[in-house]
C-alpha cells in the first residue's frame, strides 16, 4: 500500500521539498515539532524499520548524507540537532514509508521521558 509519501515523490500532492537526489527525497513536515523539522525519505518505498535489506544500504547511508547537507544549509550543524527514525506502534510511527526525521533549530531537551 503506497502512503503519502509516494504521493509527494511523484508530485501528486505538494510538499516543500528541501533536497532531492536519485535515491532520497527531503520535505518540510506538515506538523512541525521545532524550526526545522524536515523528512529525508528513500524514493523507493521501505514500510518500516523492520523491512530494511542490503539493497536498501545506499539509500539509508545517503538519508545521513542528505542530513548532514541540509543541517549546515540550515544553518544548525553546529548547534545539533536530533535525527529519528520511528517504528511501528510503540514507535510511534505514522507513516509507514520509513523516513528520518531531522530535527532541531532550539535545544530539543532529553530524547525521551523516563518513566
Ligand atoms: P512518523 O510518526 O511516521 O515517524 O512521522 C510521520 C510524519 O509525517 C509526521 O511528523 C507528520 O507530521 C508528517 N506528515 C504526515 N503527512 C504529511 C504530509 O502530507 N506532508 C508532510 N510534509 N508531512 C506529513
Amino acid at each position: 500500500m503506497s502512503t503519502v509519501f509516494s504521493k509527494i515523490i511523484a508530485r501528486e500532492i505538494p510538499a516543500d521539498i528541501v533536497y532531492e537526489d536519485e535515491l532520497v527525497l527531503a520535505f518540510r513536515d506538515i506538523a512541525p515539532s521545532a524550526p526545522t523539522h524536515i523528512l529525508i525519505i528513500p524514493k523507493h518505498e521501505i514500510a518500516t524499520a523492520n523491512d530494511v535489506t542490503i539493497e536498501d544500504e545506499a539509500a539509508l547511508g545517503r538519508l545521513f548524507t542528505a542530513a548532514a547537507k541540509i543541517a549546515a544549509e540550515e544553518g544548525i550543524a553546529a548547534d545539533g540537532y536530533r535525527l529519528i527514525v520511528n517504528c511501528n506502534a510503540h514507535g510511534g510511527q505514522e507513516v509507514f514509508h520509513l523516513h528520518m526525521h531531522l530535527v532541531g533549530g532550539r535545544p530539543l531537551g532529553p530524547m525521551l521521558a523516563r518513566k
